[in-house]
């Protein structure tokens, strides 16, 4: 009954949850930095919303997320029957697999870059074209290059988790320039939040154009809600009427949509977010070089840092010191990522990860 193409997938592996390490460790107060997540909390308004809300979860939630869209739909100035939600804009990129993908077909995408794409692309027994990073950012014109008449998605990350590089404006201009049409290319911009602006490109623009574009983007960073669930993508309405079609019934949460709208509101918080990423990176960077440790400079709210060694070791013992923190694999197994925390917790993995380094 197994499919070899499912039975050869590598799970994707979670980090640990914060409980489980105290409770393993027998310890209070460990740091979690491996899921990218906002370490303040999420924002005050969603909160309040999902109490409001949860007095009605005897009902199934608004299948068609109507309120939602209507909001994101102001929010960035498309309309609504542009944007399709997901139970995560992970659970977009499971949909674009099912629809777009199938046996033979071809997937490009970078090499590190988000675990999932490789995922989903075996899922529909597609074959997955990697193309290595450049100075850690997407190579766009080798993947350009790997473009077949077999190639049905292109997956960028931008900016890219795990080496936090962006492609910018002018480049991926260059790049939509030799995509032919016919071609989905995905623009996973969990982080765009956290990018300058004029330097990212301009994706909305490409939908409007007709191009064959979707952007994906999520609640789950800035907005801090991760434990709930939501995601969005935006492309033009014939890839959303589409995507629809294997979209699973009411797969958005009425509390997810409801803390979603709520959040879109709160500029406070989001405000308040970057500051606070932007001073725990400076922090970062100059206790990292101080420890003469290597790191990729970032656009989003994870760092990678160069350990010099096998990187499942260093994050085993900083797990030790109460600090989770993700190992990388493959090319880069020397190097682990880590999210930008609050100051506190950011001092907390320096002074563990300096002791690490130290023995
Ligand atoms: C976190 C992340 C996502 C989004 O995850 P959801 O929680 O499913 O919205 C998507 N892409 C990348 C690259 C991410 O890091």
């Amino acid at each position: 009954m197994w499919l070899e193409h499912i039975a050869e997938i590598e799970p994707y592996k979670p980090g640990k949850p914060i409980s489980e390490v105290e409770r393993e460790l027998g310890i209070k107060g460990a740091v979690k930095l491996a899921s990218n997540e906002n370490p303040i909390s999420p924002s005050p308004k969603a909160v309040q919303a999902i109490l409001e809300a949860v007095r009605d979860i005897n009902r199934y939630p608004d299948g068609s997320g109507f309120y939602l869209k209507k909001k994101l739909s102001q929010h960035l100035g498309i309309g609504e029957d542009f944007i399709i939600l997901g139970n995560g804009s992970n659970e977009i990129i499971n949909m674009i697999g099912v629809a777009f993908l199938s046996d033979g077909d071809e997937a490009i995408f970078a090499d590190p870059s988000f675990d999932i794409y490789r995922i989903v692309t075996r899922m529909s027994n597609a074959r997955g074209v990697v193309v290595p990073t450049r100075s850690w950012k997407h190579d766009l014109p080798a993947m350009a290059g790997k473009v077949t008449d077999r190639t049905r998605v292109i997956f960028i990350c931008n900016p890219n988790n795990p080496t936090g590089t962006i492609v910018t404006r002018d480049e991926v201009e260059e790049f939509m320039e030799a995509i032919p049409p016919g071609i989905l290319v995905v623009f996973d911009e969990a982080y765009w939040e956290y990018a300058p602006r004029h330097l990212m490109p301009d994706v909305i623009k490409y939908i409007m154009e007709g191009r064959d574009v979707i952007a994906l983007r999520t609640f789950s960073k800035i907005y801090g809600l991760a434990g709930l669930r939501i995601g969005y993508g935006m492309a033009r309405p014939q890839i959303i009427e589409y995507l629809e079609r294997v979209r699973p019934p009411f797969n958005v949460s009425s509390l997810a949509q409801a803390a979603a709208m709520a959040a879109l509101d709160d500029e406070e918080h989001v405000r308040r977010t970057i500051e606070a990423n932007e001073e725990g990176k400076r922090y970062l960077y100059e206790e990292l070089g101080k420890l003469g440790l290597g790191y990729v400079p970032t656009y989003a709210n994870f760092i990678l840092v160069d350990v010099g060694r096998d990187s499942r070791e260093v994050a085993d013992m900083l797990l030790k010191e109460g600090v989770i923190v993700r190992p990388m694999k493959g090319k880069i197994s020397n190097y682990i990522r880590v999210t930008i925390g609050l100051r506190h917790e950011n001092e907390a993995f320096i002074s563990a990860i300096r002791k690490v380094i130290s023995l």
